[in-house]
């Protein structure tokens, strides 16, 4: 990606690519709605939703919240879309511009399409054993990838997603050094090769920040917390992550998700909604369900979040992600 972005080749498309990339965009608008057979359908990037949103999802009796947000988080939003639609515009130009150094090229269907998005999107069914009851349950997994990449060298394939970070450049560099590809993403590319069969992915990160056009680290009017030049050279602006797809990994994620789909059934014919867990308010941020979770929670499992929310007060937790979390989600409670 960086040959190709570093050649002046890259400032212009190619119109028969183009108009063949937009006449396939054009083909799959509009909504594909899942088979009718019954069975709880999880979208590969939405395997780690908490047990209760799962449940509040595939209830039609409850509705995801509609409310306005922040007008930036639209943007950001829409600024996220629009690059994966032009990286995957360039990543089709890779083989004319760069030839034989492109060494991933974009996969083609039999039927001559490009390997992406909707043209790529399978729905698969499973039957894995429940982790504690042992009885099999039924789910199926839906993944429409932002790529499936033949390897030149090889003739291998493997998964691509592509990820924008608005955090900035060092707070992008500065997690990824950390902890590696996000655990969600991973999760995701695990649940795309259940679904496709391909053990390999690339997990490819954008920040949206870039470094400065010239070198910025003698620059007095920057300050150090913000340069984005170091020893000569622009701070990384994207990040290629591999991941290997184990055994284990997929077994992993069958497990939980059959869990998660017992659920769902058990609730369907009457069983309780989960409970929120001090872990589950990880995942309230994005959570489209949020009011009626926060006005249907049981005043036994408010007394519990309160315990642990007052225990991590006094802790060394006091002030930590997890102990505000729980707090924000106290936060409107009514007790
Ligand atoms: S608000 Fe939080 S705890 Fe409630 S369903 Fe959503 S993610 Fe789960």
């Amino acid at each position: 990606m960086d040959a190709y972005y570093a050649s002046p080749a890259s400032s212009f498309y190619d119109d028969k690519l183009s108009r063949k990339f937009y006449e396939q965009k054009l083909r799959h608008l509009g909504y594909k709605p899942y088979p009718n057979d019954g069975l709880i359908t999880f979208g590969a990037s939405g395997t780690n939703l908490c047990d209760r949103q799962l449940v509040f999802k595939n209830d039609r009796a409850t509705k995801p919240e509609k409310s306005d947000d922040l007008p930036f988080r639209g943007r950001q939003r829409r600024q996220g879309t629009a690059i994966v639609d032009y990286v995957q515009l360039d990543l089709i130009h890779m083989l004319k511009r760069l030839g034989p150094l492109a060494s991933f090229t974009m996969a083609v269907r039999d039927n001559g399409e490009w390997d992406f998005e909707e043209a790529a999107q399978e729905r698969r069914v499973f039957e894995w054993p429940h982790p504690e009851t042992g009885e099999l349950v039924k789910f199926a997994i839906t993944a429409k990838p932002d790529g499936k990449f033949d390897y030149v060298v090889d003739g291998s394939r493997i998964i691509f997603e592509y990820k924008t970070k608005a955090s900035g450049l060092r707070a992008m560099n500065g997690k990824l050094d950390y902890k590696g590809a996000q655990d969600e993403h991973v999760r995701q590319v695990t649940a795309e090769s259940l679904v496709f069969g391909i053990d390999e992915a690339l997990i490819v990160y954008e920040s949206t920040q870039k470094p400065a056009w010239f070198d910025d680290a003698a620059s007095t009017s920057v300050t150090k917390g913000q340069k984005t030049w170091e020893d000569g050279a622009p701070r990384p602006d994207l990040r290629a992550f591999y991941v290997e797809i184990t055994e284990e990994m997929k077994h992993a994620l069958l497990s939980d998700l059959a869990r998660q789909a017992a659920l769902v059934y058990e609730q369907r014919t009457g069983g309780e909604v989960p409970e929120v867990t001090v872990d589950s308010t990880d995942k309230c941020g994005f959570c489209q369900f949020t009011d009626h979770c926060k006005r249907t929670v049981t005043d036994g499992n408010v007394a519990k979040l309160q315990r642990a929310e007052s225990a991590m007060a006094t802790s060394s937790m006091a002030g930590k992600k997890e102990h505000c979390n729980v707090a924000k989600f106290l936060e409107g409670v009514a007790v």
